[in-house]
C-alpha cells in the first residue's frame, strides 16, 4: 500500500472509529435518556400512589368538609348548597315533560313521555357540542343560542309527542355550574367551572336569564325547576329505584349531590320541608384536601388554568382535565429525554391531547398497542414510537386514571361515611327493620359511562375502601402486595438498563481514549505524507530539467555528427593534449562492444608542473601525448592503493575539492581508468579513457544512498565526449548535492 493510500486508509479509520464512537455515545445518551423517562414515570407513579391508609385519609377529610360547609357558607371549600328538593320522583309521574341540559361540553335537549309506574312511554334527545366562542363571549349570546335550539326542537314536526294542552310549557333546566339557589326554579350563578368563562353571568339569576331569551323568541315556556346536574341524576335515580340517596356525575367535571337531613343543615337553622330531608349539591369539584396526592404536573395545571386554587378535587378527577394531566407528563418526558424520536412539539400545546383520546390509549389491548401508536400519530403528530415507549405511554396513562377513579371512590364513601352509610358503623347499623339498609348511589357523566377503565379503577378503590374493619390488615396487605410485584415487575428492567449504561459508559470512554490516538497517529501520517509529495515534486521538476538538457545534448550530437561527415578524411584523431580537451560526445547508448583500449602508462610521462615535457604512450599504434604531473605519475607508478595516496597528489586533490569526489586510478585495468568515490553517500563509478574516439565511459559502481535519487542514466554505462566532462560533473554533483 502506498503512503497516498496509508493516509486515506488512516483517515478511512478514523473516520469509521468516530463514527461508531458516535454511535455508543449517542447510544449511551439513548440510554441514558430512556433511564431517565423511566425515573419520570417512577417518581409519577410514587407521587400518585393512593394506598387504602391515604384513601382514608381522603375520606375523613371529605366527611368533616362537609359537616363545614353544612355549619356556615363559607366554613369550607366544600359550598353545600341547599336545592329545595325535598321530594324526588318516585315512578308515579306521569305526562310530558321537557328538559334543557347545560354541561361542561354538551348541550342536550330533551322530551319525556311519563306513563306512571316507573314507565317511560317515549323519549327524544337532541344533544351537540356546546360552541366554544360561547363559553366566553356574553350570557346573551349564550341563552340566545340555548332558546333558539330548544325552540326548533319543540316545533319539530312529526315528533307524535302529545302536547298538553296548556299552551305554556314547562322546562326542567339542568345547569351543571355552582348555583344558589334562592328557589326551585330559580338561582344566581356563583362561579363558572370547566373552562366557561362569561362574566356578565356571574350573580346573574340563570333561569330569569333563559325565561328572557325563551319569550325574546316566542317560544312559550318557562323554567319550573332549575337544577344541578347532579341533582337531575340523583332524581333520575330516585325514580328508578327508591334506595338511591345519591348522585355522582364524572364528565367534562365532576360534582355530587345528596339526600341529607335537614337538621343536620345547620347553616340553615328552621329549614323545615316535608319529607325532614333536602337534596344538597355539595359542588365537590372544589374540595381540597393535603391528603390528595399532589403532583408538579397538577400545580403546574392549576396555575396556568384560569381559576387557579379553585376546583382542585375536579383537576385531579374529571374528563376535562385528565388528558392534559397526561400531556403534561409526556411533554417532560420528550423534553429530559429522547424516547420520542420526532420533535413532539404538538405536546407543549394545551389540552391538545383530550381524556377520551388518552381513554383510547389506555384500553387498547393488541400486543402492540396499535391504538397507542395511532393516537401519537394522528392526535400529537410523533411517529415511528417504539413498542417499550408506547407501554410507557399507557402506562402514564393508567396512573393518572388509577388515581382520578379511586379518588373519586373516596369522595363517595366519605359522602356514605357522612350520612352513616359507609358501614362503619357495624353490620346493625345497616339494617332497617331486620332487612339489610340498601344504598344507591348513581353515576352519571361521559368519562364514568365511556371509560371502562376508569370504572373498573373506581369500584376497586370503592371496594378497598368500603371493606369492613377486620378485613382491612388484610387487604392493606394484599395491596400492598400487589403494588410491590407490579413496581419489581416495571423497574426490574430498568435496573437492567442502569448496568448497561455503565457498561456503555466505560466502553465509550476507552473508544475515545482510542480516537484519540488514532487520530494523532492519522496527523502524523498526513505530514510525512506532505513532505513526500514535497520531494516528489521536486524530483519531478529535476526531470524536467534533465530531459530538457537530454534534448539540448542530442542536438549537439547531431552538429557534431554533421563536422565529423564533413571531416570524414581525417582518420587520425587521437592526438591528445589532455583527455580534457578534446571535445566529445556524450550518449546514453551503452556500446555493448566497445573496443578495448589499451591504457596509457602514464607513469613514463613527466609532469608538465615540473616541466618535464609531455608524456608520449602508445596505444594500438595511436601514439597519445598526455601531459600528466608528476606527482600524478608518480602515484600512479608506486602506490599500490590509490585512495591512500590520494592526499599525495596536487592533482588529485585539486580535483577532489573542485568536484567534492575522491579521485584514483584503477590498476587492473589496460586501459586508463579512474575510479571516483563520493564518500558521504558510498556513490561509485569508474571512467575509462576511449583514447581513438578522445571519449570518456561512465561505469556505475554503486549508487549508495543514492539509490533512490539517482536519476536514470546514473545506473547505465554511459558514453560521452571530454568536453562534457563539466556538464557530467556538474549533474553528478546536483544529484550528490541532495544527500
Ligand atoms: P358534560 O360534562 O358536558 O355534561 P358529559 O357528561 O357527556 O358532558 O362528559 C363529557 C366528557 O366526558 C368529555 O369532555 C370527556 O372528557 C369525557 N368523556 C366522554 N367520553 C369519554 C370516553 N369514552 N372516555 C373517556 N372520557 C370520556
Ligand atoms: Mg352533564
Amino acid at each position: 500500500m502506498g503512503k497516498v493510500g496509508l493516509g486515506l486508509a488512516v483517515g478511512c479509520a478514523v473516520v469509521t472509529c468516530a463514527i461508531a464512537a458516535a454511535l455508543v455515545s449517542h447510544r449511551v445518551r439513548r440510554r441514558w435518556r430512556w433511564g431517565q423517562a423511566v425515573t419520570l414515570v417512577r417518581e409519577l407513579e410514587e407521587a400518585c400512589d393512593t394506598p387504602v391508609g391515604r384513601l382514608r385519609q381522603v375520606v375523613d377529610a371529605m366527611a368533616v368538609e362537609m359537616h363545614a360547609g353544612l355549619a356556615s357558607d363559607g366554613g369550607s371549600k366544600l359550598k353545600m348548597l341547599l336545592t329545595f328538593i325535598d321530594n324526588l320522583p318516585d315512578g308515579t309521574e306521569e305526562g310530558t315533560y321537557y328538559a334543557l341540559d347545560l354541561g361542561g361540553t354538551n348541550f342536550r335537549v330533551l322530551r319525556v313521555q311519563l306513563g306512571g309506574k316507573g314507565s317511560m312511554m317515549s323519549h327524544k334527545v337532541e344533544s351537540q357540542p356546546i360552541p366554544q366562542e360561547l363559553m366566553t363571549g356574553t350570557s346573551e349570546e349564550l341563552f340566545n343560542f340555548i332558546a333558539s335550539i330548544l325552540k326548533r326542537f319543540v316545533q319539530s314536526e312529526n315528533d307524535g309527542f302529545q302536547q298538553l294542552p296548556d299552551d305554556r310549557k314547562d322546562l326542567g333546566f339542568t345547569f351543571s355550574f355552582p348555583v344558589k339557589q334562592l328557589s326551585i326554579s330559580s338561582g344566581v350563578l356563583i362561579k363558572w367551572t370547566k373552562g366557561f368563562s362569561i362574566e356578565d353571568a356571574v350573580g346573574k339569576d340563570i333561569a330569569q336569564c333563559l325565561n328572557e331569551a325563551m319569550s325574546k323568541i316566542g317560544l312559550n315556556m318557562r323554567v319550573a325547576a332549575l337544577v344541578n346536574d347532579t341533582v337531575g341524576t340523583l332524581a333520575l335515580g330516585h325514580y328508578n329505584d327508591e334506595d338511591t340517596v345519591a348522585a355522582v356525575i364524572i364528565g367534562t367535571g365532576t360534582n355530587a349531590c345528596y339526600l341529607e337531613r335537614t337538621d343536620a343543615i345547620i347553616k340553615c337553622q328552621g329549614l323545615l320541608t316535608n319529607s325532614g330531608a333536602m337534596v344538597v349539591n355539595m359542588e365537590w369539584g372544589n374540595f381540597w384536601s393535603s391528603h390528595l396526592p399532589r403532583t408538579s404536573y397538577d400545580i403546574a395545571l392549576d396555575d396556568e388554568s384560569p381559576n387557579r386554587n379553585e376546583q382542585g378535587f375536579e383537576k385531579m378527577i374529571s374528563g376535562m382535565y385528565l388528558g392534559d394531566i397526561v400531556r403534561r407528563v409526556l411533554y417532560r418526558m420528550a423534553e429530559e429525554s429522547d424516547i420520542f424520536l420526532d420533535p413532539a412539539k404538538n405536546l407543549s400545546v394545551p389540552f391538545i391531547l383530550r381524556t377520551p383520546l388518552m381513554a383510547n390509549m389506555l384500553e387498547d389491548d393488541s400486543p402492540d398497542l396499535t391504538q397507542v401508536g395511532r393516537v401519537l400519530e394522528e392526535h400529537l403528530k410523533i411517529s415511528r414510537v417504539p413498542l417499550k415507549v408506547r407501554r410507557l405511554v399507557a402506562r402514564v396513562c393508567d396512573i393518572v386514571t388509577r388515581r382520578a377513579a379511586r379518588l373519586a371512590a373516596a369522595g363517595i364513601v366519605g359522602m356514605l361515611k357522612k350520612t352513616g352509610r359507609d358501614g362503619s358503623g357495624g353490620v346493625e347499623s345497616g339494617r332497617t327493620r331486620g332487612k339489610p339498609r340498601r344504598t344507591v348511589v348513581a353515576v352519571e357523566g361521559g368519562l364514568y359511562i365511556g371509560y371502562t377503565m376508569f370504572k373498573q379503577h373506581e369500584v376497586l378503590g370503592g371496594l378497598d375502601i368500603s371493606i369492613p374493619n377486620q378485613m382491612e390488615p388484610l387487604n392493606t396487605k394484599l395491596y400492598e402486595k400487589y403494588k410491590n410485584l407490579k413496581k419489581r415487575k416495571f423497574f426490574a428492567e430498568d435496573e437492567w438498563n442502569r448496568k448497561r449504561d455503565t457498561d456503555l459508559r466505560s466502553y465509550q470512554s476507552a473508544m475515545e481514549d482510542l480516537i484519540e490516538e488514532m487520530k494523532n497517529a492519522n496527523e502524523r501520517l498526513r505530514a510525512e505524507l506532505y513532505s513526500f509529495q514535497e520531494q516528489y515534486a521536486n524530483c519531478e521538476k529535476s526531470l524536467l530539467e534533465e530531459s530538457q538538457k537530454s534534448k539540448e545534448l542530442s542536438d549537439e550530437v547531431g552538429r557534431l555528427q554533421n563536422l565529423l561527415l564533413k571531416k570524414n578524411d581525417i582518420s587520425d584523431r587521437s592526438v591528445m593534449s589532455s583527455p580534457c580537451t578534446i571535445a566529445g560526445v556524450m550518449s546514453t547508448e551503452i556500446p555493448k562492444s566497445l573496443p578495448r583500449q589499451k591504457t596509457p602508462d602514464l607513469c613514463d610521462e613527466t609532469s608538465p608542473i615540473q616541466n618535464k615535457g609531455a608524456a608520449t604512450r602508445t596505444y594500438d599504434n595511436h601514439k597519445v601525448e598526455t601531459k600528466v604531473p608528476d606527482c600524478c605519475r608518480r602515484n600512479m607508478v608506486s602506490s599500490s592503493d590509490a585512495s591512500e595516496d590520494c592526499c599525495n597528489c596536487v592533482f588529485q586533490t585539486l580535483m577532489k575539492l573542485l568536484v567534492g569526489m575522491d579521485f584514483s586510478v584503477n590498476r587492473q585495468t589496460e586501459s586508463l581508468c579512474l575510479l571516483v568515490v563520493h564518500k558521504m553517500s558510498g556513490y561509485s563509478f569508474s571512467l575509462t579513457w576511449i583514447p581513438l574516439e578522445g571519449e570518456l565511459m561512465y561505469r556505475v559502481s554503486s549508487l549508495g544512498t543514492l539509490e533512490r535519487v539517482a536519476l536514470d542514466w546514473m545506473k547505465e554505462d554511459v558514453i560521452f565526449s571530454t568536453a562534457m566532462c563539466r556538464v557530467f560533473f556538474e549533474r553528478v554533483s546536483r544529484v550528490t548535492g541532495h544527500c
